[in-house]
């Protein structure tokens, strides 16, 4: 998002224009950020065969993902509808790595008869998926170094307490199963959160993976997953994946030539491509002094952008409608009956009723975990995509919250 001597653009396209169009509240894409991000991200890794899976979970829009499969990217999903999704946006099966976790093993069929790549995270689903196929499917595994990254509990899933993965202390039982029933084992996998600061997190639990690796002679790629933690806050510190890049592709080299071949890197992004790309525009209902409090009440809340009441997350917002107003200091509330804080005590150029305000970073885990709580309609989507506005995802309606809704015959 830029300041212009006309207003706020994104992309190069005026942002008011596009909110009188589509109105509030509305989610804008930046498609040249996602873009960008992705190829500052797989360049670090420039040296080895690296491939980026986007974690679709982040933002699933079809669009996005057909603007993703464009520049080269693969996909990693989490459910059966993910990866139907990313069939419908053109990804060939064998591009979707399929890393669930507790789903039952008729959805994991299912992800077989797509022909996607199966990603396995739990021992006595391995042994059902080697009794069912044998060596004619081959999968990957998902390992849990118990490595921490991050201080937020909520976002860390590679502890010792963490549902997701199989230990590494458990390689030996894994084994005797895969060799038991002829699996053929094509890559490992391990995803230790969100919010990876610097190449050490990735390091302690790549050489971890790399141990794991002599037990598996059949492997094609390796599987680092994510957690790039990106700039929420002014003064945030973040992942440098230049740095990362460089320091794990001279250890991935050092392990390939130990192997006695070369594998493929695999890294499965989700916030790093899209987070800061997006943004959550809404208008501004109320104004309410309190005692205390300024509050900046508007026409969105929890339901559309969930990461600042579940995770505590701190999202920037700007007052696009006032550049040139004067500070002053807000909470922006949203309208649900909850207490549905965007952001407390924030400077913003003063708000008056109408007024539009933009929420930063919305672009990952904002509209995808957004719900239709207060029975509110969900907002559309839009991709700015080389100097234009495209509506990607209409408004919700009345309509639609019925849609499913049967009405029993009380007589
Ligand atoms: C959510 C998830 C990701 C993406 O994490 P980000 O922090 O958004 O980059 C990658 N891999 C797996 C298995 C995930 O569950």
């Amino acid at each position: 998002m830029k300041l212009t001597k006309k207003g706020y653009t994104l992309g190069g396209v005026d942002l008011l224009p596009i909110v009188e169009e589509h109105g509030a509240p509305l989610y804008v894409y930046d498609a040249e950020k996602i873009v960008s991000n992705y190829h500052e991200l797989k360049n670090a890794f420039a040296g080895v065969d690296v491939h980026l899976k986007y974690a679709c979970k982040a933002l699933t829009n079809i669009s996005i993902l057909k603007l993703l499969r464009k520049e080269g990217a693969g996909l990693d999903t989490v459910s059966i509808e993910e990866a139907q999704i990313g069939l419908k946006a053109g990804y060939e099966p064998n591009e979707i790595l399929f890393t669930p976790n507790c789903i039952g093993f008729e959805e994991i069929k299912q992800a077989v008869d797509l022909g996607l790549i199966i990603n396995i995270d739990e021992l006595s689903t391995l042994e059902r998926f080697g009794n069912e196929y044998g060596g004619t499917v081959p999968c990957c595994i998902r390992l849990n170094p118990h490595i921490m990254a991050g201080g937020n509990s909520h976002i860390s899933v590679g502890h010792i307490d963490s549902k997701f993965g199989i230990s590494i202390y458990q390689v030996p039982h894994i084994k005797r199963i895969v060799d038991n029933l002829g699996i053929r084992v094509n890559g490992l996998h391990m995803h230790t959160g969100s919010d990876i600061l610097d190449a050490e997190v990735f390091l302690r639990g790549a050489k971890l993976l790399y141990e794991a690796a002599k037990s598996f002679p059949e492997l094609e790629f390796m599987d680092f997953g994510s957690g790039f933690k990106v700039k929420y806050k002014e003064g945030d510190v973040t992942a440098d994946v230049k740095a990362i890049g460089k320091q794990i592709v001279a250890s991935f080299k050092e392990f390939c030539k130990d192997y006695g071949r070369d594998l493929q890197l695999w890294f499965e992004p989700g916030k790093y491509l899209v987070s800061n790309a997006g943004y959550l525009l809404v208008d501004v209902n109320v104004v309410k002094q309190t005692t205390s409090t300024v509050f900046a009440g508007v026409n969105s809340g929890q339901n559309h952008l969930l990461r600042p009441m579940m995770y505590d997350a701190y999202h920037h917002i700007v007052n696009i409608s006032n550049p040139s107003g004067t500070d002053r200091i807000y909470s922006v509330v949203g309208y649900i009956c909850e207490s549905d804080t965007f952001g407390y005590d924030r400077r913003l150029k003063e708000v008056r009723v109408g007024d539009i305000l933009a929420i930063h970073n919305a672009g990952a885990y904002g509209f995808s975990m957004s719900s239709n709580y207060n029975s509110r309609c969900r907002p559309a989507e839009v991709l700015i995509y080389k100097g234009q506005a495209h509506l990607i995802r209409k408004r919700e309606s009345l309509e639609y919250l019925l849609m499913n809704q049967l009405e029993v015959d009380l007589a």
